[in-house]
């Protein structure tokens, strides 16, 4: 857009009246918009790669067209847009009760795949899918919001390796290694039960080296710590923790990511993904939401809405908006604690969105990360950080397990 010189009389006569007023400094107010205003741009200029978004599992409940304002969940076209979001991760969730059921597990992750490919199909200037790290720098660069997917619960392979290849050939860029429960190839976090492997199994072992070759990241949230110890002892690439915020806030609850094993994913030169959800937060956060979820599912019931019905999306939607839990400040809290421990060449972004009921207050979709990144200015973060926590840490991995992969194929 180019300034004609009569809007440019215009313009200067504002500045000049703008001058008149010029705002007291004690105030506070025009530091606050400059904070808020740089965050936005700095969203914008920068590439953003979220590590795990749920948006496929939601649109299979829910189908509603992604590339408008939807009325369910975190992630939508305008929304990501609004947010300078490039790349969130799709995820390819399969759940655990599908574990006991051959077939059933890659069954899914073929069908979430699938739905995937549908979406950038129908609206190819809108989505687009990224199976490398410059695939996403060149989606990055139109309008489009790049699609890289990652298989969350490595049961989708089942038990044989040659299913790596072909979800590789369909594009998972990184598998999580478990989910609710122990499987093949290793023990869950959630899980309450003894382990099964005390760690990883000798399957998964082998999962791993496949992992390695093919250049399938390894994602270590949802295991145990046994379980992530043994990925990253066997691992020749750098590992993930595709969505997982610090123990140290949450102590005892083995889902977060304990320091020990934040500087050994660093160690292998990998990035922890700081995750979103309250619950993953605080302790205190953790059951806050569940009289607010019974109080929801107790109205959807009365009213005899089905649970994937439009009204029922809608509702649980309000619900979640007006009863957020925690604060920017409690994510800003959990960055900073994995930058001290790790420095800032190994943290990330994984907002969890559309896979958690509760978020927290200014975090709660897509459109939001600028807020995160006017927190983190107030705390002093550069520009050149916010660039590497945002996405140029993940990319960097990424590529990395890309050239191990040509290495071990004989190709590097
Ligand atoms: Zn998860």
């Amino acid at each position: 857009m180019s300034i004609s010189s009569s809007s440019s009389v215009f313009l200067l006569a504002a500045l000049v009246l703008l001058g008149c007023q010029s705002p007291n400094p004690d105030d506070g107010a025009t530091p606050k918009q400059d904070v808020q205003a740089r965050a936005d741009s700095l969203t914008q200029a920068h590439l953003l790669v979220d590590g795990h978004i749920d948006l496929p599992y939601r649109l299979n409940d829910f189908y509603e067209n992604p590339t408008d304002t939807t009325i369910g969940g975190d992630l939508d076209y305008p929304k990501a847009k609004a947010g300078g979001l490039d790349a969130p991760f799709m995820s390819i969730y399969i759940p655990t009760e599908l574990q006991g059921t051959p077939g059933a597990p890659k069954e899914r992750a073929d069908s979430l795949i699938d739905l995937v490919e549908r979406i950038v199909d129908e609206h190819p200037d809108q989505f687009t899918i990224a199976t490398s790290p410059d695939d996403v720098r060149r989606i990055a660069s139109t309008d489009a919001v790049a699609l890289p997917m990652g298989m969350e619960n490595g049961a989708g392979i089942e038990d044989d390796l040659d299913n790596l290849q072909h979800f590789y050939d369909r594009g998972i860029r990184y598998i999580t290694l478990t989910h609710g429960t122990h499987n093949k190839i290793g023990d869950s976090s959630y899980d309450d039960s003894d382990p099964r492997w005390n760690g990883l199994s000798p399957f998964g072992e082998r999962v791993i080296d496949e992992m390695n070759r093919l250049g399938i990241m390894v994602d270590v949230s949802h295991v145990t710590d046994a379980t992530a110890e043994d990925a990253i002892a066997r691992t020749e690439a750098p590992v993930i923790a595709s969505h997982s915020s610090c123990r140290h806030f949450t102590p005892g609850w083995e889902r977060n990511i304990s320091d020990d094993l934040i500087k050994r994913v660093a160690d292998t030169g990998g990035v922890v993904m700081i995750t979103f959800g309250s619950s993953f937060l605080r302790s205190e956060y953790r059951d806050q939401d569940d009289p607010i979820r019974e109080k929801m599912n107790a109205h959807i019931d009365s009213m005899g809405w089905a649970e994937d019905s439009q009204e029922a999306v809608a509702y649980e939607e309000k619900v979640r908006k007006e009863n957020p839990i925690g604060s920017v400040e409690d994510v800003a809290d959990h960055i900073d604690h994995a930058v001290d421990l790790v420095g800032i060449d190994h943290v990330g972004l994984g907002s969890d969105f559309d896979g958690v009921f509760a978020l927290p207050n200014g975090l709660q979709d897509a459109s939001d990360y600028p807020n995160l990144v006017a927190e983190l200015l107030r705390r002093g973060y550069t520009d050149k950080e916010i660039e590497k926590l945002l996405g140029a840490n993940v990319l960097r991995v990424w590529s990395e397990v890309a050239t191990t992969a040509q290495r071990l194929q004989g190709n590097g």
